[in-house]
């Protein structure tokens, strides 16, 4: 599904991201660990199409497409889905505008007709409750005095609304308390299918109790130092990042 080769990336000319190579395949799920600082949001960022960053080096294929060429908005057509660190707010803006918006925009890409009033908001409350996302959320500004747990919440909304094929969830675990992290967590392994795959930006291992990645990858100083099983999550969990550090630093 995913192609990342050598990728080097950087911004305001100081190089972030610097040679990863990483291939996700449908059905999988990959935890991408790591200190902060080390470049798993620059990472996100780059393969959503943020335009803050520059490609420097590298290839990312997305079914077969050259996903670097895509615009932000297309890579979402096709099936990227980003759930930021930090969810931003839109007053003036309804959880359900938005929302069709969004969808309407994937259908159009795809030479569907717009989605009916019935069939979304069918489609809204069938969602609302896979996710426990309190009803009455949807009818306010997308995120506008959400708390954090709720924004987080409405981020794995706005994925079960998409069905993305490849989800990237950048800490959505954080400053979340452990009712909220065990529903969101839930709510990914619902959404999870033999047909789309996941990728779990996370710097604990806390979020991989509940979801369990396949692979696990750790990135430090913009490259993937180590890959491994879900027991290289637990092993960080046990003793940190410092070992690792130290034997990148020493290679
Ligand atoms: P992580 O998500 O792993 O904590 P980030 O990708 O956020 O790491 O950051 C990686 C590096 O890029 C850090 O050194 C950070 O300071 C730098 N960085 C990120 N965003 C910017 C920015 N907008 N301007 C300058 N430096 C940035
Ligand atoms: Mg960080
Ligand atoms: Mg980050």
């Amino acid at each position: 599904m995913l192609t990342i080769k050598n990728l080097h990336a950087s911004i305001n000319g100081k190089e972030i991201l610097r040679g990863i190579d990483l291939t996700v395949n449908a059905g999988e799920v990959h935890a991408i660990m790591g200190p902060n600082g080390s470049g798993k949001s620059t990472l996100s960022a780059v393969l959503t199409g943020n335009p803050l960053f520059t490609v420097t080096e590298g290839e990312v294929y997305f079914n077969g497409k050259n996903l670097l060429e895509m615009k932000p908005e297309d890579r979402s057509r096709e099936g990227i889905f980003l759930s930021f660190q930090y969810p931003v707010e839109i007053p003036g803006v309804s959880m359900a505008n938005f929302m069709r918006a969004a969808i309407n925009a994937h259908r159009t890409y795809q030479g569907l007709e717009p989605i009916s009033a019935s069939d979304f908001l069918k489609m809204m409350r069938e969602k609302k409750e896979l996710v426990e996302l309190d009803a009455k959320l949807t009818n306010r500004s997308v995120n506008e005095g959400f708390s954090g747990g709720e924004k987080k919440r409405n981020e794995i909304f706005q994925m079960a609304m998409l069905e993305p094929k490849l989800s990237i969830l950048d800490e959505t675990d954080s400053g979340l308390d452990i009712d909220a992290l065990r529903i969101v967590a839930e709510g990914v392994n619902k959404l999870k299918r033999d047909d789309n795959a996941c990728m779990v930006i996370t710097h604990y291992q806390r979020l991989l109790d509940y979801i369990k990645p396949d692979i696990v990858h750790v990135l430090y100083k913009g490259k993937i130092v180590r890959t491994a099983g879900p027991e290289l999550a637990l092993e960080l969990e046990e003793r940190g990042y410092e070992w690792i550090k130290q034997q990148v630093d020493e290679e």
